[in-house]
């Protein structure tokens, strides 16, 4: 009687912690789906849309661009003029990072520089459906390549050999990968960057995943930003090309006003705000 009872207690024991196992397992993946990015990086690994929405941008380039060349080789005989060039965009541009986004959400936390560093230093992103082959026709054209990204300097060896494992077109003989820092004035912003490249050549495109790879918008809100999409509505598609990135960007820092203090349930009130039910 005692051993059945004993029995009884350790079968109670062992449902007992499975029942507790359970409940964690349950809870933990439950706030893992609930991080803010979970939709946005499960939409881009996973939704064939995605891809499609890349195609689609490159193919449109890979369009214009021939136009452009129609073009040149019709004005070549009456002016000269600077050598062509087009600045990219890296991250969610040319380079998927989604994995170390899902890395972030995996394991429960958000991007910090630590994780984004050792991630990019791995030297293994994918490349961006459609931006090999456009860009490859494009040197192949003897277009410069510039790559203006907001990695930091000390991670462009790592970023180098991902963009020429991958096949993107670079040049050893003059600097195309334009890293953050590298030179003194060289800031996030990139405006001085692109001032550099305007320099010397004539920059016919740009492709990115924010406003910032196009226009200086640090710091402006968002009916702003707004408004200089609609001021420049003759260059998207022409020579301003943008690539979907719903997991982060400047967009959502304008939400929150740059402010970099909020807590939760202040950012979650925010949130709420600004979305428009119309009624
Ligand atoms: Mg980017």
């Amino acid at each position: 009687m005692s051993s059945g009872s004993g029995f009884s207690e350790s079968l109670q024991s062992k449902l007992f912690m499975i029942v507790a196992m359970l409940l964690f397992t349950a809870c933990s993946s439950k706030s893992l789906v609930d991080h803010p990015t979970t939709r946005s990086a499960l939409w881009v690994q996973n939704a064939s849309e995605y891809d499609a929405q890349c195609i689609q941008v490159y193919s449109v380039a890979t369009q214009k661009l021939n136009d452009i060349l129609s073009e040149q080789i019709k004005k070549d005989s009456l002016i000269s003029q600077k050598p062509y060039a087009i600045i990219v965009d890296v991250d969610e541009t040319v380079l998927d990072n989604s994995p170390f986004q899902a890395r972030m959400i995996l394991k429960g936390s958000n991007y910090n520089n630590e994780d984004w560093n050792e991630w990019v230093n791995e030297a293994q992103a994918e490349a961006i459906a459609g931006a090999v082959d456009f860009l490859t026709f494009a040197a192949s054209n003897d277009i410069q390549i510039f790559y203006i990204t907001n990695r930091d300097a000390d991670t462009e060896e790592a970023t180098f050999s991902n963009l020429s494992a991958l096949g993107f077109p670079l040049n050893e003989d003059i600097d195309v990968l334009l890293t953050k820092y590298e030179r003194e004035d060289w800031n996030s912003s990139k405006i001085n960057r692109r001032a550099m490249v305007k320099q010397n050549y004539e920059v016919i495109m740009m492709f990115g995943d924010d406003l910032n790879d196009f226009y200086d918008a640090k710091n402006v809100s968002s009916s702003a930003r707004d408004q200089i999409v609609i001021n420049n509505r003759d260059k998207w598609g022409n020579s301003w090309f943008i690539l979907p990135n719903p997991i982060y960007g400047s967009w959502e820092q304008s939400i929150f006003e740059f402010q970099n203090t909020l807590t939760e349930t202040e950012r979650n009130k925010i949130i709420l705000n600004s979305l428009n039910p119309k009624n």
